[in-house]
């Protein structure tokens, strides 16, 4: 595939932050998965002639491999803004990452999520965890939050682990969440709190410090880097507790004769048993890399501009309806769901891709109770008698640009 030059409002053609793309083809499904990073497709095709084995090799190409895989490492902490003691793990995804932490949960920690979570931050918690309904708007997330702990304090031994999980930004419909005053509700009382940034990282800078969070987990695929990479950075005494995630090779620091004779490694070793992803990693480190160094404000400017007109003309669309979590107002990433009078989405989904070039999601986008609370609501507001199953996404990034916005308002406009 020729790479497609990214060519946003107001940029020369030549920005370092390229992605990849087919000529043809309209991506407008970044939400799912970002397209690749020009940086992360280089960053691993200059390593593949040195391709040997991470963590495993004495040779000059594993050494060199190992030096790459470490170095990735150091990237993303320095992307995520990690302090000094936590741990980077890397994963395989978002959903892993999540999942590893709930693996290491202290015994009888108490788990404290919002309904409105996607799955991955949702199913991996304890039966017991807690689900606090869905606020209406980001203030009232706060207080919730700090209600929620504040009663359940008041129930429970004290020395009782709690952990809060939240997302940074919803992929339905890429509202932000007030991370750092969520994470200061938890510390007061004694929690930790652990931020499900796999929307808010490709859009914002996630920098774990300042925000206060404890634990972050992104996914490289919807970092601009290759799937198969994600990343679980935080607090290490939780992590250094826990039985291996995996257990086997890389993981064990001593292994003896008799059978469970084993000392486990502490440090990311530990929950990264096996070879690893390294081309992932690299790919990964060199988007963070790539990105941190990016004038970050002015990719988000151009992202908010081409959000308000992909909003704009959606809103001026007879029959669409726009899914709303909290007030327009409020500030969010560039995801967009919507429905549409009297169609099915699963049809106009592959409308757009057959008749159009354009990509877009349908579906309840891994947040079933919360999209179709979502599409009940949106249905509600214009009278709709029978909303559709399933909703539409879109959602932009590096290399979206104002012709693929326009060309998705000019294909729905003669649906
Ligand atoms: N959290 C959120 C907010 C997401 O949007 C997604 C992916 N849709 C995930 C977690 C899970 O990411 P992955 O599928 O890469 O594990």
């Amino acid at each position: 595939a020729e790479p497609l030059p990214w060519t946003g409002p107001g940029r020369p053609a030549t920005r370092p932050l390229d992605v990849l793309g087919v000529p043809g083809q309209i991506n407008l499904d970044y939400a799912a998965t970002a397209p690749c990073a020009s940086v992360a497709a280089d960053a691993v095709t200059e390593l593949l002639p040195w391709y040997a084995s991470v963590h495993r090799g004495a040779g000059q190409l594993s050494r060199r491999c190992t030096l790459a895989y470490e170095r990735a490492r150091e990237e993303v902490a320095d992307f995520l803004g990690a302090r000094a003691d936590d741990h980077v793990i890397f994963t395989r995804n978002t959903t892993d990452a999540l999942n590893l932490l709930a693996h290491a949960l202290p015994a009888a920690s108490t788990v404290v999520t919002f309904a409105s979570e996607h799955h991955a931050n949702l199913l991996p918690w304890p039966s017991a965890a807690v689900r606090l309904p869905v606020p209406a708007s980001p203030g009232a997330a706060v207080r919730a939050l700090d209600a929620a702990l504040r009663e359940l304090r008041r129930g429970t031994d004290p020395g009782r682990p709690v952990l809060v999980a939240v997302t940074g930004a919803g992929n339905v419909t890429g509202e932000r969440w007030p991370v750092a005053a969520l994470a200061r509700v938890a510390h007061r009382h004694g929690a930790r709190i652990a931020l499900d940034a796999a929307q808010l990282a490709p859009h914002a800078p996630v920098d774990i410090a300042a925000l206060g969070v404890d634990y972050v987990a992104v996914s490289g695929h919807k970092l601009y880097a290759p799937f198969g990479t994600g990343v679980l950075v935080g607090r290490g005494d939780w992590l250094d507790a826990a039985p291996p995630y995996l257990s086997g090779g890389g993981a064990s620091a001593y292994v003896g004769p008799a059978t469970h004779q084993v000392r486990w490694a502490t440090g990311p070793a530990r929950h990264e048993a096996g070879t690893p992803n390294l081309l992932g990693a690299v790919a990964l480190g060199a988007v963070c890399a790539a990105l941190g160094a990016a004038d970050r404000a002015a990719l988000h400017d151009d992202e908010q501009a081409l959000l308000a007109r992909l909003r704009a003309g959606l809103a001026a669309l007879p029959g669409v309806e726009e899914l709303r979590l909290f007030d327009a107002a409020e500030p969010r990433v560039g995801i967009v769901s919507f429905v549409v009078a009297g169609r099915e989405s699963a049809t106009v989904a592959a409308e757009l891709a057959t008749a159009h070039g354009i990509g877009v999601r349908d579906g309840l986008f891994c947040a079933h109770p919360l999209t179709r609370r979502l599409i009940a609501e949106a249905a509600a507001r214009r009278g709709w008698r029978n909303p559709p199953a399933t909703a539409l996404r879109a959602s932009i990034g590096l290399g979206s640009t104002v012709e693929h916005v326009d060309r998705l308002l000019t294909a729905l406009a003669g649906r």
